[in-house]
């Protein structure tokens, strides 16, 4: 459940609480020490003062923007030059704020885009309400909108910001650009379809070099996302069910893969210690098929070609929907489906021991780990939140997902799950996690399903 999560601990008493970013709040943290305070007042501290960082680069920012535009006036007056334009400002910015000039000018992007472009997210840094970071991820994802507008004349990039901004917040900047990526390609979806295939077609390409030194030799791969994640799933499919048969083998993952992929193509391992898995692979007929393994999500609508609206593939990130209903009808791809509105996948079960099907359902619901700011996904199982001592219920109510870490020590370091996404931290700030849609909707603000009662979709 944790793509994303809030802080809900009660406010306080402390003098910063309840201060927006400003020199009122920075008088009222500058002269507190930290050690002073018990732990969950120092974790209100350090937010309050960690937004005044955000309300601090906003100000930079609008100063940074200021000041290219008094390079740009000056140098033209001058020389009447403007080719060069940006060339200067890099350097005047650069010497002020002693970085190298593409640093300066990457900063002088970032800030134009919070101050000119798209100033509703700069406002929100500066209140505190969002990081830098989350910011850098929402701006960069719309890049690729330009300043394309939809019949009424209104950007485009204004009706991903209305989806996306509500609830911005609570992720972090990872999860955020996913979100903001599948928002573009829904509201400009054979434009995302163009895009990829004329970057698909740049740049699918073959590198190879030799390292003769070490004796290694590099070859990359690099084309359309699915056929090479197809590849990846397939080449360690191999892998595995070739080490199966020769467990003793002095072999590392890596060296399992390569065999893999060489015994796929007939040919057999000589750089490495020999297997009589080599000679079963290379035998094998016919090859695993390609794909397996591998999901795309998409919603009813677009599944029965209604709609078009973005899939997902986890792991990878949002699809065009030309795509997905292209990966939907090749039987080799697992196709999910979910519900257009909520984009939850469903409940199911009721036993100590999660089944297999429980547990499948489980992982799908909840891939990643569910302790706030974990997210692993790799390594995770189904897990009771709360404890099972607690509910002696065994249900996809009760159910989320841990990783192998979590599971094992996040009661003794006082992490408490206190059920429906909430947890209690060691110093006793209380956090909500939001639940995942494996299909990200847009419209759906609320915290957590609250209605589980709704039957499966399978
Ligand atoms: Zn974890």
């Amino acid at each position: 459940m944790a793509d994303a999560w809030l802080d809900m601990t009660p406010e306080g008493s402390w003098p910063w609480e309840g201060l927006v970013p400003g020199p009122q709040l920075a008088a009222a943290v500058a002269g507190v020490d930290p050690r002073d305070l018990p732990g969950q007042a120092r974790v209100s501290l350090l937010a309050a003062r960690e937004s005044l960082v955000g309300w601090a680069q906003m100000l930079a920012a609008d100063a940074m923007v200021a000041t290219a535009d008094a390079v740009a006036d000056a140098v033209t007056d001058a020389h009447g030059l403007t080719t060069l334009q940006e060339g200067w400002i890099a350097d005047e910015l650069a010497a002020a704020v002693h970085v190298a000039p593409s640093t300066a000018l990457a900063r002088l992007t970032t800030a134009r885009a919070l101050t000119v472009d798209f100033p509703s997210i700069g406002q929100a840094v500066s209140e505190g309400q969002l990081t830098m970071s989350q910011a850098r991820a929402i701006t960069e994802s719309l890049n690729s909108l330009g300043v394309r507008r939809d019949e009424s004349g209104r950007r485009l990039t204004e009706s991903v910001l209305d989806q996306i901004l509500p609830t911005a917040d609570s992720y972090p900047p990872a999860r955020l650009r996913e979100r903001v990526r599948t928002a573009v390609v829904a509201i400009a979806p054979d434009q995302a379809a163009q895009a990829r295939k004329r970057t698909v077609r740049e740049q699918t390409q073959v590198n190879f070099f030799t390292d003769a030194e070490v004796g290694t030799a590099y070859l990359g791969i690099r084309g359309s996302g699915v056929d090479i994640l197809a590849l990846r799933n397939a080449v360690r499919d191999r892998a595995g069910s070739m080490q199966s048969l020769d467990l003793d083998a002095d072999r590392t993952s890596g060296q399992w893969q390569v065999a893999a992929l060489l015994t796929a193509l007939g040919l057999l391992p000589t750089g490495m210690p020999a297997s009589a898995a080599d000679a079963a692979g290379a035998d094998a007929d016919p090859p695993a098929p390609i794909g397996i393994g591998v999901q795309v999500v998409m919603d009813l609508p677009t599944a029965l070609g209604l709609a078009e609206n973005p899939a997902v593939i986890p792991g990878y990130g949002p699809v065009d929907p030309e795509l997905a209903q292209q990966l939907a009808c090749d039987g080799e791809w697992r196709r999910w489906v979910t519900d257009p509105i909520d984009g939850h996948l469903l409940d199911d079960g009721d036993r100590r021991f999660p089944g297999a099907r429980l547990r499948r359902f489980i992982k799908a619901r909840d891939p990643r780990c569910d302790m706030p700011p974990c997210g692993r996904v790799a390594r995770t199982d189904a897990d009771h939140t709360p404890a099972y001592r607690d509910t002696h219920t065994t249900s996809a109510a009760t159910m989320s997902t841990a990783c192998a870490t979590h599971n094992r020590t996040r009661d003794d370091a006082g992490w408490v799950a206190e059920g429906e996404g909430r947890w209690r931290s060691p110093l006793g700030r209380i956090y909500q996690t939001r639940r995942h849609q494996p299909l990200p909707v847009q419209t759906s603000p609320d915290l957590v399903a609250t209605d589980d009662s709704d039957p499966p979709p399978f």
